[in-house]
């Protein structure tokens, strides 16, 4: 099958590559023409905008950073739904607001467009290895019609409610993720500064109760003093500001988001916004004077 893939960053290159080792055809188009060529390296078509690949694509698969970038490149000059033909679908794998996932879904159905939000967690390395877990807001029909092709990027997709369903999912994940994050790197810092290795702290714990994926892949970053991205802190202030407003919304009080949210500012603000979200380290290194790595 002929796919659309608009948004090649991080994401979205290994999830293209993946549906071209996968047998599909594969139209691309970002903004950063570097993007496209990187996947017309692997075998990819360029596309002109992201209405031409729509035009010639019937499934259009986005990977935006966020509502804004969504909403330009489906419903902007030039977007998916100028080149649409009735019966497309449209697969937003963006993290982004699930109202503007609704709001997107409108206008897709006033063009006979069907759209469903398909958000991810696992990051580059599971990106790259095709092992996402992938939560789905939507038409239940329409999330049944695309499983196959979910599924040769992710290793696991859960059909989760109607649409918008997929980013509340989403925003349940990151905070975990966050709130998660900051307790190993508050944890760790109390043991660095009492005089107990990080490393052996790490390696005595692991496999306790207090284990977790995002332990197991952090800590040994903040031990190491490698805050490569990974997962950028300003994306992650873009995705607990989501759960924020989402949360304001509906009257669910997040006050464990709002904490790790002023921590994440107050990297940003000390241009730490690009590095992981590990990186909280740095946070818990600033307040207390101890690094809990290198
Ligand atoms: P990224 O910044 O690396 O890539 C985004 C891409 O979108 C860029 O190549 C940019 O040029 C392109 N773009 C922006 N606006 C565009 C437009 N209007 N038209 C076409 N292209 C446009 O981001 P990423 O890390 O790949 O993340 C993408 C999404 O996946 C985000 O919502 C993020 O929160 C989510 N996500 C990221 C990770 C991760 O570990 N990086 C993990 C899970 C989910």
């Amino acid at each position: 099958m002929k796919i659309g893939f608009i948004g090649l960053g991080i994401m979205g290159k290994p999830m293209a590559k993946n549906l071209l080792k996968a047998g599909h055809e594969v139209v691309a188009f970002d903004i950063t023409k570097a993007n496209v060529e990187n996947v017309v390296a692997a075998g990819a078509k360029a596309g002109a905008s992201a209405a031409a690949v729509a035009a010639e694509c019937p499934v259009v698969i986005t990977m935006l950073p966020n509502s804004p970038h969504v909403k330009t490149a489906v419903m902007g000059a030039g977007g998916v739904l100028e080149g649409a033909k009735a019966g497309t679908i449209l697969i937003d794998m963006s993290s982004i607001a699930p109202l503007a996932s609704q709001e997107i879904e409108k206008a897709c159905a006033e063009k006979g467009v069907k759209m469903i939000d398909a958000p991810v967690s696992g990051g580059e390395p599971k990106a790259i290895d095709g092992t996402l877990a992938i939560m789905v807001g939507g038409d239940k029909a329409v999330y049944e019609e695309v499983k196959d092709l979910l599924l040769k990027m992710g290793a696991t997709a859960v059909h989760c409610g109607t649409v918008g369903a997929g980013n509340t999912t989403k925003l349940a994940n990151q905070i975990i993720v966050a709130v998660n994050i900051a307790a190993v790197a508050e944890a760790f810092t109390l043991a660095k500064k009492a005089g107990v290795d990080p490393n052996l702290v790490f390696d005595a714990i692991k496999g306790g109760l207090a284990g977790s994926t995002v332990m197991n892949a952090k800590a040994p970053m903040m031990i190491g003093g490698n805050f490569e991205p990974g997962f950028k802190i300003d994306l992650h202030i873009k995705d607990l500001s989501n759960a924020l407003d989402t949360g304001h919304g509906v009257g669910a009080p997040l006050p464990l988001t709002a904490a790790v949210q002023e921590m994440f500012s107050t990297l940003h603000a000390d241009d730490c916004g690009q590095n992981d979200h590990s990186a909280l380290a740095k946070y818990y290194a600033k307040v207390s004077g101890t690094k809990i790595g290198k």
